[in-house]
């Protein structure tokens, strides 16, 4: 039993459509309903066991309505994948940014991100933990960035200086790996494997379809994060490649 949200289109769909090829029964946060029926419509007929869920991270009443929902049906929650998620500017695609120079940022953009990014991440995590809990396996995943990566933004040498500056989306994806982190170190003991995952530069229209790579290669590591054995990491950040530095 997974929920992923933001499923209904880019990546979150592509982690949701290999789950339930993988035979999870998939929950598809959307928050617009019709978007989310379309894409569980999809995942059904491809054979796939998938069913809509209305999820806005950034409103609590429809995580708890969600969770309400889950718990009646399903009873527990075994994978839950934060994917939801906004660049601020939906322009992070390299030639046209000119929105995140940290000394000109709107600071509602930079708010508005946090809230989507991080503390919708919160909101979903804690109010999904007592489903989680019923599980003999849980896994969170949270889909983060190499933009996260304060060791690769500090080089000067490093493969993201020649990107524009991204003084909203990147350092609201450095939060959620620290955030990722304390959720690991709490939940160590109770058997959860709470990890970060860079999906690389996938094409979506979250970088107006700019990435090189598909949504099907972009859920590789979330999905391989969502579905780890009970020996593998918790409290780290990987991608395709392996672990990221921070
Ligand atoms: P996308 O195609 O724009 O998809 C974003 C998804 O998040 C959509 O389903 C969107 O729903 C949903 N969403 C946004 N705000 C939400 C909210 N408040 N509540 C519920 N759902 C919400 O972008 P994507 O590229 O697939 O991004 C998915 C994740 O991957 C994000 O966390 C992103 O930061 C991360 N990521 C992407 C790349 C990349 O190269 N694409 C690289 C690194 C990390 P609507 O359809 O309703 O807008």
């Amino acid at each position: 039993m997974a929920l992923v949200t933001g499923a209904n289109k880019g990546i979150g769909r592509g982690i949701a459509g290999r789950l339930a090829a993988l035979g999870l029964t998939v929950l598809v946060g959307a928050r617009d309903t019709a978007r989310g029926e379309e894409a569980a419509a999809a995942l059904r007929a491809a054979g796939g066991d998938a069913h809509a869920l209305a999820l806005d991270v950034t409103d609590p009443a429809t995580v708890e309505a969600a969770a309400a929902r889950i718990r009646e049906r399903f009873g527990r929650l075994d994978v839950l994948v934060n994917n939801a998620g906004v660049t601020g500017s939906g322009r992070v695609s390299p030639d046209r940014a000119h929105d995140q120079v940290p000394s000109t940022v709107d600071l509602a953009m930079v708010r508005s991100v946090f809230e989507t990014n991080v503390f919708g991440v919160i909101t979903v995590t804690n109010t999904m933990l007592p489903l989680l809990r019923r599980s003999p396996a849980p896994r969170v995943v949270n889909v983060s960035s190499h933009g996260a990566s304060l060791t690769l933004n500090a080089d000067p040498d490093g493969p993201l200086v020649a990107l524009p500056p991204s003084a909203a989306y990147s350092p609201s994806k450095t939060a959620l790996n620290a955030v990722t982190v304390h959720y690991a170190n709490e939940l160590r003991k109770d058997g959860f494997l709470v990890n970060a995952a860079a999906p690389g530069y996938v094409a979506t229209d979250g970088n107006d379809h700019s990435g090189f790579l598909t949504v099907e290669q972009g859920a590789e590591v979330p999905v391989r994060l969502a579905t780890l054995g009970a020996d593998g990491p918790t409290g780290g950040f990987f991608g395709a490649e392996g672990p990221v530095p921070w």
